[in-house]
């Protein structure tokens, strides 16, 4: 679910605030209007309805019985002569033309008018006029008052408009009692609410940098990934961290340490576009959304571009320091569906990362832990048993014969859905899962097994195989060795297995025992990749040792950058000074092969030869002896070539195919 975080900061005055402000003048409003109308109402309403309904009540009771004493027939029929009319207007005036009354008409019943008298006193307010019905014995006719209204409404109820207007002032003094109590509670919400602001701001941002923490992180992310779903774009999804930051924080402290994050967190966001964004995930911890990269390869030159920003000499407290910076990615849809798990294979990019020193993206051989990873350990150990583990072989020549001694024995998982594995994708694999003493004992069987074949052929082949340091953990193992030997009948000197430099240090005491147990049983020993481990030589020169097996990394940039020429050249001799014999790796070409014999190096192997092929090609390549016949013509090739390639420059020579193989 989406968090409710404010991408920019918005107004300072937060709503809450005006809201006093507001309820004031609503509050003002309604008491005016509701004074308004009341004062409208009972101004027009009731007050004239009332004055209406005395005048017609007392026209009736004037009408039906004052009237019945004063009136005779013949008055409403025609109107009176001189003396009846002095003594009607007498009548009238006594009886009907007071309290208010100010005019009364009679009118016979074809509406002449037959008697009309007026009061003494004028009156200029407002009156009301009521008609009603008379009749005096058989005559009918109507009567008509003119009313004073004043003394007609004056009549009924208490005084209420000065009611209301009092009503009116105490609201509106209250109103302004209550304004300043307003204005304060208005400022104390302002005020919290912009401590709420800075709350939220820091709830979601980093206090050292500023920059957006993991819960900001996660959800722009969630939304990159909405985006991303909906228009097929690719998100890249970054660690980086700083190496040995703990070390700087312990000898220059932490306000250096603090001011060193400060200023990376900085160089990144240079690095980025203004759509990506940085947080600081924690630590020397830093996180790098990217949306809409151009797949792994834009995601691989931004993470380059980030770290060139971000490794470089900081001036921090008075020191300079030197940063250095590991980054691990992962890409969507490609790693992972979710942010989490997004951000643990960039993680696991990243820890592969500080072994390589450049910028990783993730990849399934790194995960020790995912499904599909899981799901291998499971499918290799029934490989084991069903025989999809298999071996091929790849020759070794002698520089000074030219022909084939040896074979090197290499491992392939023929896996059913995705072909023949090579042993990279898969050994590690067996090493994490405690199958690699079967993977061993199984090639070692095999390659054994092949060798009795190629022996009782007639073929004189002698057989490496490649071991590990779990390998060398297990006691038994030189028991295991001398019991395959022995089971195919192979003398012990030809079997020969290579070792890294890595393997041996990792337990060098258990390691040198079983070595010696082996060396002394007549098994032969080679180091292999040598020049790109860690080897300490003095350590190596107390091992029983017969071979140095040169890392091809330099063979196969020898002819392209010095330093590598230089390598290959000083292992050739100090493998002879330690009386070792030199195999070179990785010769694939011609060019490399007469540059490795002028070293004076004892073998080669190499695709120049032979890839690794099936045991049975091995046996075609022999019998054809077109190794002998493809050195020799090789040797003739590179005698007319060497005048004119004296003077070449070092580029690489492209690979002239595989003459013994092909
Ligand atoms: P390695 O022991 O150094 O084997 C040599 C590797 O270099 C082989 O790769 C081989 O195919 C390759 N190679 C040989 N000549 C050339 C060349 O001219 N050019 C290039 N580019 N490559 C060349 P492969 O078979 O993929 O084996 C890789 C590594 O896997 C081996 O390196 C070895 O360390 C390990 N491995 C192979 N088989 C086994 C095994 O049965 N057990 C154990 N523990 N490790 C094995
Ligand atoms: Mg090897
Ligand atoms: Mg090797």
């Amino acid at each position: 679910m989406a968090l409710p975080i404010p991408r920019r900061s918005r107004s300072t005055t937060p709503t809450s605030a005006r809201r006093p402000l507001r309820w004031f003048a609503r509050w003002a409003a309604a008491a005016l209007v509701v004074t308004g109308i009341t004062i409208f109402v009972l101004d027009n309403g009731p007050d004239t309805r009332g004055a209406a309904q005395s005048a017609r009540a007392r026209a009736g009771l004037i009408a039906d019985s004052v009237l019945q004493g004063v009136l005779r027939p013949d008055d409403l029929r025609s109107p009176p002569k001189s003396p009846r009319r002095a003594a009607l207007d007498r009548s009238f005036r006594r009886q009907v033309l007071r309290d208010g009354v100010l005019r009364a008409t009679v009118r016979g019943p074809a509406g002449a008018i037959t008697y009309a008298g007026a009061a003494h006193s004028g009156q200029n307010g407002p009156t009301v006029t009521t008609t009603v019905p008379l009749s005096v014995g058989s005559a009918h006719g109507t009567l008509t008052l003119d009313q004073d209204a004043a003394v007609l409404g004056g009549s009924g109820g208490p005084p209420l408009k000065p009611l209301l207007g009092i009503v009116a002032v105490l609201l509106a003094g209250l109103g302004l009692a209550m304004a300043p109590t307003l204005r304060r509670h208005r400022k104390r919400l302002r005020h919290h609410a912009a401590e709420m602001e800075q709350m939220q701001h820091q709830a979601f941002h980093d206090t050292l940098t500023g920059l957006p923490n993991r819960a900001l992180f996660h959800d722009r992310v969630e939304q990159a990934l909405r985006a991303s779903r909906r228009d097929g774009s690719a998100v890249a999804v970054m660690l980086m961290d700083l190496d040995r930051f703990k070390e700087i924080n312990d000898t220059f402290g932490h306000l250096a340490g603090d001011r060193l994050l400060c200023e990376v967190g900085e160089h990144i966001g240079h690095a980025l576009r203004d759509s990506d964004s940085v947080a600081r995930l924690g630590g020397d911890e830093f996180a790098v959304l990217a949306d809409r990269v151009a797949g792994p390869v834009g995601a691989m030159a931004l993470a380059e571009r980030a770290l060139q920003e971000v490794e470089r000499t900081y001036a921090v407290c008075g020191v300079e320091l030197d940063v250095d910076a590991s980054i691990g990615i992962a890409l969507f849809p490609h790693h992972g569906r979710d942010v989490e798990a997004l951000l643990r294979c960039a993680d696991i990019a990243m820890y592969q990362s500080k072994a390589s020193g450049a910028p990783t993206l993730y990849a399934l051989e790194h995960d020790h832990h995912s499904a599909d990873r899981l799901a291998l350990g499971t499918q290799l150990r029934r490989a084991l048993s069903q025989g999809e583990i298999v071996v091929h072989y790849q020759p070794k020549a002698d520089f000074g014969s030219g022909r084939i001694s040896s074979v090197e024995a290499l491992v392939r998982w023929q896996h059913s859905e995705r072909g023949l594995l090579a042993p990279d994708q898969f050994i590690p694999l067996a090493e994490q899962t405690g199958l690699i003493r079967q993977l061993t004992t199984l090639v070692l069987d095999s390659a054994l097994a092949q060798c009795r074949r190629w022996s009782d052929a007639g073929l004189d082949l002698s057989v490496a195989v490649n071991i590990t340091g779990r390998d060398l953990l297990d006691q038994r193992f030189s028991e295991t060795v001398k019991s395959l030997l022995h089971k195919w009948e192979v003398p012990p000197s030809h079997l020969e297995l290579e070792i890294t430099e890595n393997t041996v240090l990792s337990d060098p005491i258990r390691a040198r025992t079983v070595l010696l147990a082996l060396s002394d049983f007549g098994v032969r020993l080679a180091i292999d990749d040598f020049g790109s481990g860690n080897s300490s030589l003095s350590y190596l020169k107390r091992l029983p040792i017969n071979v140095l097996k040169i890392d091809k990394s330099f063979v196969l940039q020898m002819h392209i950058d010095d330093d590598d020429a230089v390598i290959v050249r000083s292992t050739i001799d100090l493998g002879h000074n330690l009386g070792l014999k030199v195999v070179a790796e990785g010769v694939n070409s011609i060019r490399a092969w007469n540059r490795l014999r002028q070293l004076g190096c004892d073998m080669a192997q190499g695709y120049y030869l032979s890839r690794p092929v099936p045991g049975p090609e091995i046996e075609v390549l022999l019998a054809a002896e077109r190794a002998s016949a493809a050195i020799e013509y090789a040797e003739a090739v590179a005698q007319e070539h060497e005048e004119l390639t004296s003077e070449l420059t070092s580029e690489p020579e492209p690979d002239p195919g595989l003459p013994l193989s092909s």
